[in-house]
């Protein structure tokens, strides 16, 4: 069923908050009755605005001639009648038939279905039925094969409207209730509702008015009525969304201050002098547009996007070290503790090579904090107080930080690494009295822009579109049975001549047979075709101190081969290791198959990558895997794969589902909803005034409570 979308619904004015109106119960409208209402209500339609934002789930095209005497062949028609015969026989071909025979004004009507029996339990001699279909003639009488079906209630009109609309149903309540409260509901509200849009609001937009929008999707004379109706309300959710994530934002910059950190010039090219390598324009771009935020005295939120490889955690390091070098606190966190240990090691490695001085030429306490899950109660409580004390500036962590995070010093910065779920909530909670830190989202996942607007409306966009010089897109196979003994022959070649590599498997504990388990796996492969070489064994459950030990070794060159569930998915970050194995490759999602290969993309050697797959048939998912390297095109494939439902995971982020709007689907909508949304608060920032307060009161019912719109209210 689909979630009602009260932002549609129109606020009833005082004079409608009687009987009639918005508020009126249905059963109190003509034509609905009480057993009615009693069904209606099971769907949580017992007023007339619920009725009305019941929206269809699909259409029936009831379109075309109306009575058997002017059908032509082969064209859709709609004919009502009254079922006088209902029979089921085997064809000579052994299918089952049903014949329903009908009367109707202008002659007799078969319909007639293949293969679905049961469907003859579904007519009744003496009940009205509407066939409609592609008309064609069979030895003198009209038929029509597989027709849609609409039972009619006595009361019921034929012609009510020629494009049904399905209603999403409950147990025990039919189309036919739904119809009739649907259509007592329109008729009691017609000329009475509020609109939401200004007359030239509508006319700019080409939206329909709020009535004739209703009366589009419930009583369709055309698909093209459908459309305009569906986008009217689809436009309407995403101004909405708009309106609200921008209002969330603004009150954010004006409830919340945050420390400008402003670094001197100077401090920014010894920031730069840490890093083994010259920056790429990309890096330098975004750290740019990154400090620029940081120097203001609003708290900066913006989502830093780039491809695996892009070098991301550099420009991290750069956000980072502006905030310590000027003072203040910053926190980097990570997806995972084998993730939050590498960025741990890479700051240490870079501050001890390049010892800094801060902004007043003292040298830069380079202790970093680590704060995990897994840790100690001492160690942890012994970090609190040097973060408390202001000791230590740098601290890397998990969610784990979160959950009970320290009581900083002076927070200045938060970087988020490795956050692949869509949403606006999921943002730093860290944040210390009236201060909010400045915050910085990183991904790998790249959306599409208008995605991301649409989504992300009140982030800020910054994006690596270059990789580091001298990257060669590695070399992806698509590996079948028949192809896996050469494969490994071809592996372990690579592996005497000194490369080291990982052989990925889907899941820890997967029982279903066939699959590759973790365990059975490493057996397999360390008694087979990897027997010669150094394995080590990497998966979720395994304590984070051993994985990262074991990690270590394989850093340092003393395994060959790490066998890994996808934990190694994120982040990892081993330059030496180019070559991959991916097993059974289809059970992964494109964007993880695309992390996975980022492993082994980072250095000088061409990397070198197998999806092995049981799978024999065409796999859209793996063509596309195999066929680019670019992770842009890949996440834009993926999202029009997987379609609407997957796909903003707004579950996990606490955002209320949309109803109507579909992000990718509606993507252009989006964008128009988003250019007139910050037209809307150009003009009225906190849309104040009785102009704005309904629109406000709409903006806050709907989204207040996902997004803390408190203020706003
Ligand atoms: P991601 O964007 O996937 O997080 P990382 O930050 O892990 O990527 O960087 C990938 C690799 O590229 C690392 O080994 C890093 O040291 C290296 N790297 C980053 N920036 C550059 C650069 N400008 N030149 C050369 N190598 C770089
Ligand atoms: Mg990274």
């Amino acid at each position: 069923m689909l979630p009602q979308d009260p932002s549609a619904e129109a606020t009833p004015s005082p004079s409608e908050r009687r009987e009639t109106g918005l508020r009126a119960r249905l059963e109190r409208l003509p034509g609905v009755g009480s057993r009615r209402a009693e069904r209606l209500a099971k769907l949580g339609l017992i007023e007339v605005r619920h009725a009305l934002v019941h929206f269809p789930r699909d259409y029936k095209d009831f379109t075309g001639s109306h009575s058997v005497e002017t059908l032509v062949a082969g064209e859709h028609a709609a004919v009502a009648g009254e079922v006088i015969d209902v029979g089921t026989r085997t064809t000579i071909t052994g299918k089952a038939m049903v014949t329903v025979q009908l009367a109707t004004d202008g002659g007799p009507l078969k319909g007639i279905w293949f293969g679905m029996p049961f469907i003859a339990r579904r007519f009744r001699v003496g009940s009205r039925i509407v066939l409609a279909g592609v008309a064609r003639q069979s030895s003198g009488y009209w038929e029509m094969a597989h027709p849609e079906v609409r039972h009619l209630d006595a009361d019921e009109a034929a012609e009510s409207s020629p494009w049904l609309a399905v209603y999403p149903l409950a147990e025990g309540v039919r189309q036919s209730d739904v119809r009739m409260g649907v259509h007592a509901a329109l008729t009691a509200v017609e000329g009475t509702l509020q609109e939401t849009f200004r007359p030239d609001e509508l006319e700019a937009r080409s939206l329909l008015p709020i009535f004739d929008a209703f009366r589009a999707v419930h009583l369709p004379a055309s698909q093209k009525e459908i459309d305009a109706g569906r986008r009217r309300f689809i436009y309407q959710e995403l101004y909405m969304l708009q309106l609200a994530l921008r209002l969330h934002r603004r009150q954010a910059e004006v409830t919340h201050r945050a420390e400008a950190i402003d670094a001197a010039p100077h401090l920014r090219s010894r920031i730069e002098g840490v890093f083994p390598f010259p920056l790429t324009q990309a890096q330098r771009r975004v750290a740019g547009e990154i400090l620029a935020d940081m120097a203001r005295p609003t708290p900066m939120q913006r989502l830093l996007q780039g491809d695996v490889g892009s070098g991301k955690t550099a420009v991290a390091v750069i956000a980072l070290l502006n905030a310590a070098l000027t003072g203040h606190q910053a926190v980097i966190m990570a997806p995972t503790e084998l993730l939050a240990r590498q960025h741990l090691a890479t700051l240490e490695r870079l501050l001890a090579d390049h010892p800094l001085l801060d902004a007043e030429g003292r040298p830069l306490n380079t202790t970093v904090e680590l704060l995990i899950g897994g840790q100690g109660k001492a160690a942890r409580e012994a970090a609190f107080g040097r973060i408390a004390a202001g000791d230590t500036r740098l601290i890397v962590g998990t969610q784990a930080l979160v959950a009970s995070p320290p009581i900083f010093h002076k927070l200045g910065l938060v970087v988020i690494d490795e956050q692949h779920r869509f949403g606006v909530v999921q943002r730093s909670r860290l944040q210390q009295e009236e201060a909010l830190p400045h915050t910085l989202v990183m991904t790998a996942t790249p959306i599409p822009r208008t995605v991301a607007h649409a989504i992300y409306g009140d982030l800020d966009l910054s994006t690596i579109d270059e990789q580091p010089p001298g990257r060669q897109p590695v070399q992806t196979y698509r590996v079948g049975p028949q192809q896996l003994d050469r494969w490994w022959a071809f592996f372990c070649k690579k592996l005497r001549e000194g490369r080291r590599g990982y052989v990925v498997v889907p899941a820890v504990e997967e029982s279903e047979s066939g699959l590759a388990s973790i365990d059975s796996a490493l057996e397999e492969l360390a008694n087979g075709p990897l027997e010669a070489f150094r394995l080590g064994l990497v998966h979720g459950r395994l304590p984070t101190d051993i994985k990262h030990a074991i990690m270590h070794d394989f850093r340092h060159g003393r395994l060959d081969v790490i066998v890994a569930t996808s934990v190694v998915e994120v982040g990892i970050d081993v330059p030496e290791a180019t070559l991959m194995t991916i097993l059974d490759a289809d059970r992964f999602g494109l964007a993880q198959l695309h992390q996975l290969r980022g492993r082994v993309a980072r250095g000088a050697t061409r990397g070198i990558c197998a999806a092995v797959t049981k799978a024999t048939d065409d796999h859209p998912r793996l063509e596309a895997f195999v066929n680019t390297t670019d992770g842009f095109r890949l996440s834009e494939f993926d999202l029009i794969q997987r379609g609407p439902g997957e796909l903003v995971g707004t579950k996990q982020s606490g955002v209320p589902p949309l109803c109507l709007a579909d992000i990718i689907r509606d993507a252009d909508v989006a964008a128009e909803a988003r250019e007139h949304a910050i037209a809307t608060l150009a003009e009225n920032p906190f849309l104040e005034g009785d102009d704005c307060s309904r629109l406000r009161k709409l903006v806050v019912r709907r989204w207040g409570n996902s997004l803390d719109l408190g203020g706003i209210g």
